[in-house]
């Protein structure tokens, strides 16, 4: 039984540790072309965010826009519950956060690599990268950089979002969904609301033509809009923002806990309880000074006016600026904390019930190599782990 596996990142290792427990007198070969594990250790800003405190196999799959529905099997075999087990029993314990991520209680990445690397047997991982892999009877010959050979009965893939990688699969049949970003900032071109820079609040992002809608905290930065309701827009959007080069109008909602009649009325509410106040000067409740003056200067006719003057027309349009407010996007920034890239190998080339290609037996993938991603929270990882569990049973079983 000899095993190769090509990539040491979170999927890589994974995938090798659960073989060297299921399979242990098997032959299992880790292939690495640079530092393994290397964006382990610069994930969650040094911190890892390993999973995300979510337990429910079908809840968890609402986090992945692409691979959900393939997942949800997966999951019912190894979820966040299971990940947190695993690391317990190596002596690693995870902390959970406000918001359902999780970290190793050290606040350090280096934790997790430690675990792996002390958990896998040395004579595993081989500092050398793969050029080639071809079909040979039931098994596999691989061709690393060096030119060396060497045959195995089973090879796994989990080499991420390599391009280099990506072409070579599709030269040789695997069929492959082009790669595009996801988790970007929005790029809005208008100068008064960079000048809002640094401003926080909750928020619900809609792009115009567009089935989704995100809600969460909202960032204006220096160039547009950041924080977890785009962030999440943007990979639910990946695809269709990359077909628009970038450009296309957001939708923003920044007082979503009502509802568009409610806004209205609060507005007319204002109007009569701060009648002698400048419009500039008194607003409704949820809204901060600073984005109801972008708000009125967005429709300005009556930004001098007392609010006891205030037309119809000008409650209606602050209403419409209030929940649904349309700003232009053109172009994206990568968000540096954690980005990834939708597209990969094709999830129905792969029987999900072992990671294995339907295309070519004895080949499995894992990890972010195939066509699935989630927003931010530790699910990108999440998929890392539970593909490369079911890859490994899938080989063990494909022994008995
Ligand atoms: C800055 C940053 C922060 C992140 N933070 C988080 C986070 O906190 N939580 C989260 O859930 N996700 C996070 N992510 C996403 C997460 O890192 C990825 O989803 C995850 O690393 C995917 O694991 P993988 O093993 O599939 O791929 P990778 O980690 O990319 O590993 C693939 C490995 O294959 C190797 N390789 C490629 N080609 C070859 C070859 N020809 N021969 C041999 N080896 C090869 C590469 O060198 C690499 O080591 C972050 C991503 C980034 C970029």
């Amino acid at each position: 039984m000899r095993i190769a596996i090509v990539g040491a990142g979170a999927a890589g290792y994974f995938a090798a540790l659960q073989l060297q427990e299921l399979l242990p007198e098997a032959e299992v070969k880790l292939y690495e072309k640079a530092t393994p594990l290397a964006k382990v250790k610069v994930s969650g800003g040094g911190r890892c965010n390993v999973t995300h405190a979510c337990f429910d196999p079908a809840e968890l799959v609402q986090y992945y826009p692409r691979g959900g529905k393939e997942l949800l099997g997966p999951f019912h075999h190894f979820q966040p519950g299971d990940t947190i087990a695993w690391f317990a029993d190596r002596g690693v314990e995870l902390k959970v956060e406000e918001d359902g991520r999780m970290f190793p209680i050290t606040d350090k990445s280096q934790t997790i690599i430690d675990c792996f690397q002390n958990t896998l047997r040395p004579e595993t991982l081989m500092k050398v990268g793969i050029a080639d892999f071809v079909q040979d009877g039931e098994g596999w010959k691989i061709v690393t950089d060096q030119g060396e050979e060497e045959r195995f009965d089973r090879l796994v893939i989990t080499v991420g979002s390599s391009p280099k990688f990506a072409k070579m699969m599709e030269q040789k049949g695997i069929t492959m969904v082009s790669a595009v970003p996801s988790l970007f900032t929005f790029h809005i071109p208008d100068e008064t609301l960079h000048a809002l820079s640094g401003l926080a609040f909750h928020a619900e992002v809609e792009i115009e033509g567009a089935p989704w809608t995100t809600e969460g905290p909202m960032l204006i930065t220096h160039w547009g809009a950041s924080g977890p309701a785009v962030l999440k827009m943007s990979a639910w959007a990946a695809r269709l923002m990359a077909e628009r080069e970038y450009k296309a109008e957001m939708l923003l909602n920044s007082l979503p806990q009502w509802n568009r009649d409610t806004v209205k009325q609060q507005l007319i509410e204002v109007r009569k309880a701060s009648a002698k106040k400048q419009v500039i000067n008194a607003h409704p409740p949820g809204v901060t000074n600073r984005w109801w003056n972008f708000v009125v200067q967005k429709h300005n006719k009556e930004k001098d006016k007392l609010w006891a003057d205030v037309t119809n027309e000008a409650i209606d349009n602050w209403t419409e600026l209030l929940t649904q407010m349309r700003l232009p996007v053109n172009g994206k920034s990568t968000f540096k904390e954690e980005f990834v890239t939708a597209g990969g190998v094709d999830l129905r080339s792969i029987n999900f019930k072992t990671m294995e290609s339907k295309e070519q037996k004895h080949l499995y993938f894992a990890g972010e190599v195939l066509d699935i991603d989630a927003v931010t929270g530790g699910f990108n990882f999440q998929a890392a782990w539970t593909t490369a569990v079911i890859a490994a049973r899938g080989i063990s079983n494909s022994f008995s």
